[in-house]
C-alpha cells in the first residue's frame, strides 16, 4: 500500500482563495484591509523566513502586512511596549511576535511578551483567553498549525467521530490545541509525550496519528496502523549526510536534493511509513502551507471580530 498524499500546498491555495470576498467586503465597508503586525526580534534566518512568508501572503490576498523590527540586543520591556502600540493602533487587527524571542529577553520572556497582545488581535492563538475559550469549545483565534491540521482533516473527510487520534507532542503550541480540536470532533484522544511508556504501541493504536516532535523521522512504520492516517508536523532541516543515506534510499529525490542543495527537509515520519498509512501529509508541502493559510483567516476574522462585522 502507498499511503494517499494530502497535499497542504492545493487545500492552502484554496482556503486562502476563499477569504478573498471576506476581504473585499471587510475592506468596502471599512475603508482598509485587515491588517496584520508581524514582531521580529532579532535575525534568526529560520525566522526571517517565516516572517516574509506570513507577510507575503496577507499582501498578496488584499490585507495589509507590516514588518517590526526589534534588534537582538532588545529588552524585554521594548518588545512588551511595541506590543501595546501595536494594540492601540486601529489599522491592524493581528499582531503575531515571532518566536523565539532572543536569549537575551529572559527565560520568561516570551510568556510575558504573549500575555501582551490584545486577545481580540491575537491571530497566534497563544493568549490565555482564546486558549481558554479553545477549551471550552467557545469561538477563539486558534493556534494556526493545529487549526491547519483541522482544517486539512474536515476538508479531506476523515472520520474522527469515535476514532482514536493521538498526538505525540503536547507543547502549547501546536500538541496541546491539537488534541482539544480533535477532542472537539468528537475524537477519543490520547496525548504522548517523551515520557509516554511504550511509545510504538500505543501509537499503533491510532486511527489518526498526529506527530509533533522536532525530531527528523522519529515515527517508523512500526509505529502505524495499517490504513491510518498520518499528520506530519514536524519540519526538521537535515545537513548531515550520514543521516540523509539512513533515512533515504539511494536514488530517491531527497538524495538527489541533498546532493544539490547541501541539505533536506524532513519531518518526524520516518519515509517508511509510506507504505503503512492510509493518508499522510508530506514535508515540505503538507502542514506548512496550511498554517500560513491559517494565519490569514486568523486575520480576517479578527478584523471581522473587531469591526463587529457578520462572518
Ligand atoms: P516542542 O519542542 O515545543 O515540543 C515537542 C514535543 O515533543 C514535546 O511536547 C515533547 O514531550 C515531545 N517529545 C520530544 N521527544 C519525544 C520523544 N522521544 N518521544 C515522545 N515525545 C517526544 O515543539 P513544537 O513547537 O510543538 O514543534 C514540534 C515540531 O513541529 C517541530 O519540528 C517544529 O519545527 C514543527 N512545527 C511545524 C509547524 C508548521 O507550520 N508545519 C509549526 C510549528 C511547529
Amino acid at each position: 500500500m502507498t499511503a494517499r498524499r494530502l497535499d497542504g500546498t492545493a487545500w492552502a491555495a484554496r482556503l486562502r482563495a476563499e477569504l478573498e470576498p471576506r476581504v473585499e467586503r471587510f475592506t468596502d465597508l471599512h475603508g482598509r484591509p485587515p491588517g496584520l503586525a508581524v514582531v521580529l526580534a532579532g535575525s534568526n534566518p529560520a525566522s526571517e523566513i517565516y516572517v516574509r512568508n506570513k507577510i507575503a501572503t496577507v499582501a498578496q490576498h488584499g490585507c495589509r502586512g507590516e514588518l517590526f523590527r526589534l534588534p537582538g540586543t532588545a529588552s524585554v520591556d521594548e518588545a512588551l511596549a511595541l506590543v501595546e502600540r501595536l494594540n492601540q493602533d486601529d489599522d491592524f487587527d493581528g499582531i503575531l511576535v515571532q518566536s523565539p524571542l532572543p536569549e537575551g529577553m529572559g527565560e520568561d520572556a516570551e510568556q510575558r511578551v504573549f500575555d501582551a497582545v490584545d486577545p481580540a488581535k491575537d491571530v497566534d492563538g497563544f493568549h490565555p483567553v482564546n486558549v481558554g475559550r479553545l477549551v471550552q469549545k467557545r469561538p477563539a483565534l486558534v493556534a494556526c498549525t493545529p487549526l491547519g491540521c483541522a482544517e486539512l482533516l474536515d476538508r479531506e473527510g476523515i472520520p474522527l467521530r469515535g476514532k482514536h487520534a493521538v498526538v505525540i507532542g503536547r507543547s502549547d503550541i501546536v500538541g496541546k490545541p491539537m488534541a482539544l480540536l480533535l477532542l472537539h470532533r468528537d475524537a477519543t484522544v490520547t496525548i504522548c509525550h517523551s515520557r509516554t511508556v511504550d511509545l510504538p504501541a500505543v501509537c499503533r493504536t491510532a486511527d489518526v496519528l498526529v506527530a509533533a516532535i522536532g525530531r527528523p523521522g522519529f515515527v517508523t512504520a512500526d509505529f502505524v496502523k495499517p490504513g491510518a492516517t498520518v499528520i506530519d508536523v514536524g519540519i526538521n532541516r537535515l545537513a548531515d549526510e550520514a543521516e540523509v543515506q539512513r533515512l533515504f534510499p539511494e536514488g530517491s529525490a531527497k538524495r538527489r536534493q541533498f546532493a544539490e542543495k547541501g541539505s533536506v527537509l524532513i519531518g518526524d515520519v520516518h519515509p517508511d511509513v509510506e507504505a503503512v498509512a492510509g493518508a499522510l501529509t508530506p514535508v515540505p508541502g503538507g502542514v506548512g502551507p496550511l498554517t500560513i493559510a491559517m494565519v490569514l483567516r486568523n486575520t480576517v476574522t479578527a478584523a471581522e471580530l473587531r469591526a463587529r462585522a457578520p462572518i
